[in-house]
């Protein structure tokens, strides 16, 4: 059994914290610990973007710097470098959302092959990573999944979005590089599905090269691993998946409350930790066939993930098992795993203020809505406070 209380070491977990930068970190917690202020606060700042008052500057220093490693690549670089060091690596992830033209699109996937070939051969960036939505029209999406027609046009528009899937999926096959897809809401999130189906048919025959994204607080998802697992043995090719509870519940259960059908989310939390946790088994058990990416911040989830890799005698730094946390949270658990030698890696978004605010505004509602983890947040940082006035 692995020791659980490895991720109370908070000495490794804030060693790259200044005092000021864990100070900030302290402050920040605790403003968004409150949810009306979290409101508030987010109605305030969409509208004073959308009016264009000169709030980027606060926002900068405030929630973005913790939570985005800059506006471009190069901002982040320091912090891939510093990460490294202590055995963690990192994943950029331009986090541009909310974008309906083509030319945004094309943008963003020239970025991420822009990124994957830039990664190529760089230890500290074994991964690259976007969102469906990144590379075309949420409707798009959500009219395949919905099974309506396209317009002439729409078809047009769904070649270009299989095409930026094709030119990245063909770049990360030829730098080695694996590529995370994210998933995103269940009304759009067949299309995407099969859509990456199709790319790790064709460039996962040799090793996982393409991953998706299950979120775990989906009920069907299981059976779906399981079938995709059955199809891919029958074709031959190798799966990776990245598993995740999923950001979107709020959305979904109102979305299917409003247009009457059974909500795809689980019925309690509990139901989903069994959810995630009968995945992350399921995969462990087939990991020849696939690789496991268990991006979350759940000590438990966590713990039993480290469990199983030594029951089952798997090694830490087993290649096929890989950790993942969103940067600016859960430092205890990143900072701890690269530190015991587990394949770990930081999530870092960027990009321009404005056009990550659809991400930074998830984080601080996540922060509010998930009862537990922002006081262990805090509980933390203010173990380290004392801890360093010692
Ligand atoms: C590296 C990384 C990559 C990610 N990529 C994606 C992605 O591609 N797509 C995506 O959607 N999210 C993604 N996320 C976010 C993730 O889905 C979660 O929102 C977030 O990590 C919180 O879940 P948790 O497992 O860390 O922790 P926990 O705090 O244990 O779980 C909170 C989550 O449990 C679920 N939950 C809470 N209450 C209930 C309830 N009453 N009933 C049912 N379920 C409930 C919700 O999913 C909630 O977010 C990613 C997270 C990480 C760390």
């Amino acid at each position: 059994m692995t020791s659980n209380s490895l991720f109370d070491n908070t000495e490794t977990a804030f060693k790259l914290k200044s005092d000021s930068e864990l100070e900030r970190a302290y402050f920040l917690f605790k403003m968004i610990s409150k949810e009306p202020l979290v409101k508030i606060g987010t109605a305030v700042t969409k509208f004073a973007l959308n009016i264009n008052l000169p709030v980027e500057g606060i926002i900068r220093f405030t929630v973005f710097d913790h939570f985005c490693g800059g506006v471009n690549e190069r901002d982040c670089m320091s912090t891939v470098d510093k990460l490294f060091d202590v055995g963690v690596s990192s994943v950029l992830d331009f986090s541009v959302e909310g974008k309906e033209e083509d030319a945004q699109f094309d943008a963003t996937a020239n970025k991420v092959i822009e990124l994957t070939k830039f990664a190529k051969n760089k230890e500290a960036m074994p991964f690259s990573v976007f969102k469906p939505t990144g590379f075309g029209r949420f409707k798009i999406w959500q009219k395949i999944t919905e099974k309506q027609p396209l317009t002439e046009s729409e078809e047009e528009e769904w070649k270009r979005i299989e095409e930026r899937y094709e030119k990245v999926s063909k770049e990360a096959y030829e730098s080695k590089i694996s590529l995370l897809i994210d998933g995103e809401e269940s009304w759009m999130q067949d299309a995407a599905d099969d859509l990456c189906e199709k790319m790790m048919e064709k460039y996962n025959k040799e090793s996982p090269i393409v991953f998706n994204t299950l979120q775990c607080y989906r009920w069907d998802r299981l059976e779906y691993l399981k079938k995709i697992h059955q199809r891919s043995k029958t074709k031959g090719y190798k799966l990776g998946f990245k598993i995740v509870r999923g950001a979107y519940m709020e959305k979904e259960n109102e979305r299917a409350v409003e247009k009457g059908y059974k909500t795809p989310i689980c019925v309690s939390k509990k139901a989903t930790d069994d959810n995630f946790n009968q995945i992350m088994e399921y995969i462990m058990d087939n990991l020849d066939d696939i690789e496991l990416f268990v991006g979350t911040h759940n000590e438990s989830s966590t713990y039993l993930t480290m469990d199983l890799m030594n029951e089952k005698g798997i090694s830490k730094s087993d290649g096929r098992v890989w950790f993942g946390q969103l940067f600016g949270m859960s430092d205890h658990i990143t900072f701890n795993l690269g530190d015991e030698g587990y394949n770990v890696a930081k999530y870092i978004p960027f990009g321009p203020v404005k056009d990550v605010m659809p991400y930074l505004i998830r984080r601080a509602e996540e922060n509010t809505s998930v009862a537990g983890q922002t006081s262990r947040e805090l509980t933390l940082l203010k173990k380290e406070r004392e801890r360093r006035k010692m």
